[in-house]
């Protein structure tokens, strides 16, 4: 199975999504993460948000991902892409 990273929201710095482009100031994140509305992953070296991470996972045929959350607990994000 694919595993993916949360990225910890953290006091400097941005994040951006390779696929949209979507870019938050940690701090910004920190909100939205907390939230429950936004999570920027790493996934292959690569950041991705949410939105984007199924789309761009799907692409490799599998079903879902082992999500590594901050605390180190994963769990499976299963996602189905109709390829659009
Ligand atoms: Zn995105």
């Amino acid at each position: 199975m694919l595993k993916a990273f949360v990225i910890e929201p953290k006091s400097r710095g941005k994040l951006c999504c390779k696929e949209c482009d979507l870019t938050y100031t940690h701090r910004d994140y920190g909100i939205l993460y907390d939230a429950g509305k936004l999570m920027y992953i790493k996934y292959k070296k690569t950041t991705y948000c949410n939105i984007c991470l199924p789309k761009v996972a799907a692409s490799t045929k599998e079903t879902a991902i082992k999500l590594v959350g901050v605390d180190g607990k994963t769990k499976t994000m299963k996602f189905w892409y109709n390829g659009e």
